[in-house]
C-alpha cells in the first residue's frame, strides 16, 4: 500500500517541489488548494491527472486554513500518514497590511490541523510537519541561530508563526502526537513568488537584460539572509517526518549574504558588472561593464546593442516604501542537528541557486517579450 501524504499549500513554491518529491517516492499525494478566480495550479500542472484516471497519485481538494470544518473533513476522508502544513500567508511585508488574517491562517490554522487529527483519533497514525521559519528569530539573540536560540519575532507573520511553532510543540507534549517543526531559513527557486526579494531581483535583471525594464527599486540593500534552494529544503521536510521520534530542526546553509551582493551575483550571471554608489535611500547601482561573451551565451546577441548603450545608467535604486516597519537582524542558521541526525546536506550553493533562477527567468521574460512583439498583449479591454 502506498503511503498517503496531505500537503496544505500545495500550490506554493515548497508544496510543488514536495508533491513531486513524494510522488517520486511512491506516495499518493492529496493537496489543499484555495478557490481562486484564476487558475492557481501553475506550479503543479505537470503533476496533474485527470479525475477520470484510475489510481491517481495526486488529488486536489478545495480548502482553506481558516475553515476548520473543511480541514477536518479532508483529513477524515484522506486519512493521511503524513501531513505537511505548508499553507500560509507567507509574505513578511504583506503581514503588516493583513495582520489579523495572517494570525488566523498562519497561527490558528496550525491549531485547526492538530485538533482535527486529535478529534479524528488519528494520533497513532498521522505525522505532522509544521512549516516554521527563521523569522521567529527576528531580533537576533544569538548568531548563528540554532534550535535552542530564543525567539523574538518582528512581524505579524513571525508572531503568527510563533503560535504555530509552540502549539505544535504543545500538542506533541500534551497528546504524544508525532508533530515536528522545521525551522527553515529562506529558500528560493525558479518557483519562488514574484514579490519575494530574490525572485524580484532575478526577474528584474532578466527584464533589464532584454530591454523590457530600465531600473529596479529595492528596499534595504544591506539586509542579510541565509538563502538555500527549495529543492534541498523539501528533502529536509521529508527526512524530518521519517525519524523515530518527533523533534524540531533548523534547516539552513550557514552562509549569509546581503541583498546588494545577491544583486551583483544575479547581474554577473549574465556577464554584467554593476557598481554601487551613494548611501541609504540615495544608494544606486550603475551598469559598469559587460562581458560580451558571457552575455551572448546567457541572453543572446540580439539584446547586446541595446544594453551596451546603457553603460553608466542607473539600474538599481532604493525606494523606502519597501522598508519594513521593523527589520530582522542577521539571520544565519546552524543546521548541525539536521546534518548529524537527518544526514541532510544542501546540494545547491548560492551561485548555483542564482544560476537556476536566472536561467529560468531569462527564458520566461523572453517568452513575454516575444508575445509583446507579436502583438499578443492585451492593452485595454474597451478598445
Ligand atoms: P508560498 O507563498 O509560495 O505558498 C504558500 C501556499 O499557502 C500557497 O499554496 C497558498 O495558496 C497557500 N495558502 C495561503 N493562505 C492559505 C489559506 N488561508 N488556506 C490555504 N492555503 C493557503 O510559500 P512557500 O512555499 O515559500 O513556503 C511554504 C511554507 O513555508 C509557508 O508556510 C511559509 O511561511 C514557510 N516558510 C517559507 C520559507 C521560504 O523561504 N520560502 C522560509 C520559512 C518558512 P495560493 O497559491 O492560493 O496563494
Amino acid at each position: 500500500m502506498s503511503k498517503v501524504a496531505l500537503i496544505t499549500g500545495i500550490t506554493g513554491q515548497d508544496g510543488a517541489y514536495l508533491a513531486e518529491y513524494l510522488i517520486k517516492k511512491g506516495y499518493v499525494v492529496h493537496g489543499i488548494k484555495r478557490r481562486s478566480s484564476m487558475f492557481n495550479t501553475d506550479r503543479i500542472d505537470h503533476l496533474y491527472q485527470d479525475p477520470h484516471v484510475e489510481n491517481r497519485n495526486l488529488i486536489l481538494h478545495y480548502g482553506d486554513l481558516t475553515d476548520s470544518l473543511n480541514l477536518t473533513r479532508i483529513i477524515g476522508e484522506t486519512q493521511p500518514d503524513e501531513i505537511y502544513n505548508l499553507a500560509a500567508m507567507s509574505h513578511v511585508k504583506v503581514s503588516f497590511d493583513t495582520p489579523e488574517y495572517t494570525a488566523n491562517a498562519d497561527g490558528l490554522g496550525v491549531l485547526r490541523i492538530l485538533e482535527a487529527v486529535r478529534l479524528l483519533n488519528l494520533i497513532p497514525k498521522t505525522r505532522i510537519y509544521q512549516a516554521s521559519t527563521s523569522e521567529l528569530y527576528g531580533l537576533v539573540q544569538e548568531v548563528p541561530q540554532k534550535e535552542t536560540t530564543p525567539f523574538y519575532p518582528r512581524s505579524p507573520y513571525a508572531v503568527a508563526k510563533l503560535y504555530g511553532y509552540w502549539i505544535t510543540v504543545n500538542y506533541r507534549e500534551a497528546y504524544k502526537m508525532y508533530a515536528s517543526n522545521g525551522i527553515l531559513f529562506n529558500h528560493e527557486s525558479p518557483l519562488r513568488g514574484e514579490t519575494f526579494v530574490t525572485r524580484k531581483v532575478t526577474r528584474a535583471v532578466s527584464r533589464i537584460a532584454l530591454g523590457m525594464q530600465k531600473k529596479v527599486y529595492m528596499g534595504n540593500l544591506s539586509s542579510k539572509r541565509d538563502w538555500g534552494h527549495a529543492k534541498d529544503y523539501v528533502r529536509a521536510m521529508y527526512a524530518i517526518l521519517q525519524q523515530d521520534e518527533p523533534s524540531d530542526y533548523v534547516i539552513a546553509t550557514g552562509i549569509t549574504t546581503t541583498i546588494r551582493d545577491f544583486l551583483k551575483m544575479a547581474f554577473a550571471e549574465i556577464g554584467v558588472e554593476i557598481i554601487f554608489k551613494g548611501e541609504n535611500v540615495n544608494e544606486v547601482a550603475v551598469l559598469n561593464y559587460i562581458d560580451e561573451k558571457v552575455f551572448i551565451e546567457r541572453v543572446g546577441e540580439a539584446y547586446l546593442d541595446n544594453l551596451r548603450k546603457r553603460i553608466g545608467d542607473e539600474v538599481v535604486g532604493v525606494d523606502p516604501q519597501y522598508f519594513r516597519p521593523t527589520e530582522v537582524d542577521l539571520l544565519i542558521g546552524d543546521a548541525t542537528k539536521a546534518r548529524t541526525r537527518l544526514g541532510w546536506e544542501p546540494k545547491f550553493d548560492l551561485a548555483a541557486l542564482i544560476e537556476d533562477m536566472m536561467l529560468n527567468d531569462i527564458k520566461l521574460m523572453k517568452k513575454e517579450s516575444y508575445l509583446r512583439k507579436g502583438g499578443y498583449e492585451i492593452l485595454n479591454y474597451f478598445e
